[in-house]
């Protein structure tokens, strides 16, 4: 993998020049697209891999021994060696490929069912600021094994309150899984700090990376977590394809979680056995181009000064955060001092979805709604928000635009 290039300056046109969906035009307007944490946009290089698989490599993986069988699987375990190196796995054999963050999450849920982690009466932790698919999950186990969660409480910045979270462990605490970034507040959670305090308590812990990866660099050993688990598509990979990251003695003792090829030994009607980890956790076809071309993600992104990065995010944040802030009508839905660029907003007297549909005749894409975290929403006493979510290609031009944008609007439904 390519390393990131430090010290080279961070030329935002540059980068947008490689992500040719920027250049078009939406309702006759240029686009701004500010809805990065529900999916980033693709970069030149990863359109292409996904069509030169199909084009000069598509086979099935793991199966044949014919040459392009072989070039597939190839390309396939190698990008399984590029997540590792950007999780800092120590191997990869513990990057299992997954539909993303939602199926990495219910994967892991069912298969810890299965192997009978937990007894009835025992709690897990998750917080008030998680996404349905760290919720629902959970809940969904919990009807068959009768295990309870407990909810770490927000602050009214957003912050996860850690007093709270540290007295919600008892001897019934079995598992902790938090989100490392919330997609509605911003907020970056100290989840190294988190999982210390879980693991005093002999407790394993699930980090949910999905809007941690786009953003900043990543490092599963340093945070010491037992499973993470990402998306592609909000890493400027393809749709359908994402990890679940976990340590080895884990995965090795977890059962399955779907039964079919690829995923077995040897098969009788007596008795199954499976393959060792990950492929055991892969049943079927796999994503193959889709793996291939997160591959590709992962590699623009460690080509890149990740610090450069990060530093172009928290400016855009704070442009955007102090422009906005200066309209009276506006409340932001999050305000941690740490933040990833994410900005969740209300507008006294107009309904968010008026906001996100009048900012789509600009050309502007925002989110409108409850992001999938309801929670959230009864905490703050809203049914919903505008969100403008940032990635490193955005510009303060389009920041200036969307505010223009929002003062017109503010304007004409008063
Ligand atoms: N977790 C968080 C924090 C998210 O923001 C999202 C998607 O928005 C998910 C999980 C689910 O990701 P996916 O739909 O890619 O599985």
């Amino acid at each position: 993998m390519e390393t990131g290039e430090k010290g080279v300056k961070f030329d935002v046109q540059k980068i947008r020049e490689q992500f040719p969906i920027l250049n078009r035009e939406v309702n006759g307007k240029q686009l701004v697209y500010f809805d990065n944490a529900a999916t980033t946009q693709k970069p030149q290089r990863v359109i292409d891999a996904v069509k030169n698989y199909y084009e000069f490599e598509n086979a099935n993986v793991h199966r044949g021994i014919h040459y392009l069988s072989e070039l597939a699987t190839d390309k396939y375990e190698d990008s399984r060696v590029k997540v590792q190196k950007f999780l800092n796995a120590k191997e990869s054999s513990e990057i299992v490929f997954t539909r993303g963050t939602t199926e990495g999450i219910n994967l892991l849920s069912v298969s810890l069912c299965r192997d009978d982690f937990f007894k009835e009466g025992d709690e897990i932790i998750i917080s008030n600021m998680e996404h349905h698919s760290n919720i629902v999950p959970w809940q969904l186990i919990a009807k068959r094994t009768g295990i309870k969660l407990k909810v770490v409480p927000i602050t009214d910045a957003g912050e996860l309150d850690f007093d709270a979270y540290k007295n919600l462990f008892s001897s019934k605490t079995k598992f902790v899984s938090l989100v490392h970034v919330s997609n509605t507040l911003g907020t970056i959670n100290p989840v190294k700090e988190a999982i210390k305090i879980a693991h005093e308590n002999d407790v394993p812990v699930l980090i949910d990376g999905a809007q941690a990866t786009a953003h900043f660099p990543l490092d599963v050993q340093d945070l010491d977590c037992d499973f993470y688990v990402f998306s592609g598509h909000k890493t400027f990979g393809p749709t359908g394809i994402g990890a679940l990251y976990g340590k080895k003695e884990f995965l090795e003792k977890l059962p399955p979680y779907q039964g079919g090829g690829e995923m077995i030994r040897d098969v009788t009607f007596e008795k199954t056995t499976y393959e060792g980890t990950p492929l055991k956790f892969e049943a079927g076809t796999p994503n193959i181009a889709g793996s291939i071309a997160l591959g590709e993600a992962l590699d623009f992104l460690s080509g890149l000064d990740r610090e450069e990065v990060e530093t172009h995010e928290n400016e855009l944040l704070k442009y955007a955060t102090q422009k906005i802030s200066e309209i009276k009508k506006v409340r932001i839905i999050g305000t941690a001092p740490n933040k990833s660029a994410v900005i969740s907003f209300v507008v006294d007297g107009i309904h968010h979805y008026d906001i996100g549909t009048m900012m789509d005749t600009y050309g502007i894409a925002l989110r409108t709604g409850h992001h999938c975290t309801q929670p959230i929403m009864a905490r703050y006493g809203v049914t919903g928000t505008a969100r403008a979510s940032f990635a490193l290609y955005n510009t303060k031009e389009e920041i200036d635009n969307f505010i223009d944008a929002l003062n017109k609007i503010i304007k004409m439904f008063s």
